[in-house]
């Protein structure tokens, strides 16, 4: 019986495996499908997380030192894909692709959530060298230079009115003429002197060249007129899969509670609906979605987990 299942190892699920191994706690395995690292291993620069400046650094390099730390005081990792956790009594059964089972008095969820691509021509190729789908992340690269935003959404939108904070223009393209999001926040965008909405439109294609993107060509689906944008950036906004797949029963019910967006709702100690599960990083309501928040939630539902074993020692 392990005293916790970690489930992923990005920066959520390695830094819940520090702070509970580093808390004492003996048995503790972290299943990770890949290398540990989570999604920031894709970035070719991270600017903000706070005491790390190395610009020639990757996302790769940033998080090699973090499984060290890890796995210095413990921290076990499985490479196996969890297939789903249930509750059986008082504890945990975590199943595995493979078909094994593995019991644990305690479960961390951090398994993510991913941006969804458009698949445009040139998206993949470009995707971290001008193609980001995180503003927080890049918006500052772009400081005082033109961006374009795709997608008709809350995210998309919202992500436009912090990038015309730092950014000269914005350009918003979108597939229809009316919007998804939030009429307040249709309402802030039309306010906003460098937001530009290019509605009717789709992105043909990302291009550039061995330094990265280049610029966009811009295709209205009702004209199919083409527009060229230079010395761009490209953020992509067209939703996000929430990992949750192990949080779903044999029927495919949620075992805990989760929004309608299937984030699975926490308290402010990373507590699910059900006791002993917590959910940890992009995964979680609310979350920012940044690394430096994430691993927060690791180590807040961490110190949960050890009183939760404290408790029934
Ligand atoms: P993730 O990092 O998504 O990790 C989840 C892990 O769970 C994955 O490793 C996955 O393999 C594993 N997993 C999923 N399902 C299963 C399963 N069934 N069984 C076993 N394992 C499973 N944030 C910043 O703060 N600054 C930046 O500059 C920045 N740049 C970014 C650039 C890019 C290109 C991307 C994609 C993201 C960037 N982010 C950045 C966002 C940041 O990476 C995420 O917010 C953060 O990684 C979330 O951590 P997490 O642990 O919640 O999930
Ligand atoms: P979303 O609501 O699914 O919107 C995705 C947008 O991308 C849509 O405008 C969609 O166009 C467009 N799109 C999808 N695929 C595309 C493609 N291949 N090419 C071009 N455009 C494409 O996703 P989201 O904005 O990430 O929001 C997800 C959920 O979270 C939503 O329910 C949203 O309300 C919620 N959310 C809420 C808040 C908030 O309340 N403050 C903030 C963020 C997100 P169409 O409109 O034509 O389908």
């Amino acid at each position: 019986m392990l005293d916790c299942a970690i489930i992923g190892g990005g920066p959520a699920g390695l830094t819940a495996g520090l702070y509970t191994t580093r808390g004492g706690l003996k048995n503790v395995t972290m299943f990770e499908m890949g290398m540990p690292g989570g999604q920031i291993t894709q970035s070719s620069e991270i600017e903000n997380y706070p005491g790390f400046f190395e610009h020639d650094k990757t996302g790769m390099d940033f998080m090699n030192t973090w499984q060290k730390q890890c796995f210095h005081f413990g921290l076990k990792h499985e490479m196996k894909k969890v297939e789903r956790v249930s509750k059986t009594g008082e504890h945990f059964t975590v199943t595995l692709e493979s078909g094994e089972s593995v019991e644990a008095m305690t479960v961390v969820v951090c398994t993510g959530s991913t941006p969804k691509r458009a698949g445009f021509k040139g998206e993949d190729a470009f995707f971290g060298k001008g193609v980001s789908t995180c503003a927080t992340c890049d918006g500052f690269f772009y400081k005082d230079k033109p961006v374009t935003v795709l997608g008709g959404g809350d995210t998309a939108l919202e992500e436009a009115l912090y990038l015309s904070n730092i950014c000269s223009d914005v350009y918003v393209v979108h597939r229809r003429d009316t919007f998804r999001a939030a009429p307040p926040t249709i309402e802030r965008i039309e306010k906003k002197s460098n937001i530009h909405l290019i509605t009717d439109s789709v992105i043909e294609e990302a291009y550039g060249d061995t330094m990265g993107l280049a610029g966009v060509k811009i295709r209205n689906v009702k004209t199919d007129e083409l527009t060229q944008m230079e010395n761009t950036g490209l953020f992509v906004f067209v939703g996000h899969n929430v990992q949750n797949e192990v949080l779903k029963d044999e029927n495919g019910a949620f075992i805990c509670d989760v929004n309608d967006w299937g984030q699975v709702i926490v308290d402010l100690s990373m507590k699910t609906s059900v006791e002993g599960l917590y959910a940890a990083g992009d995964i979680r309501i609310e979350a920012p979605k940044q690394v430096v928040s994430a691993a927060g939630d690791g180590a807040v539902a961490a110190l949960q987990v050890i009183s939760t074993i404290q408790e029934q020692a």
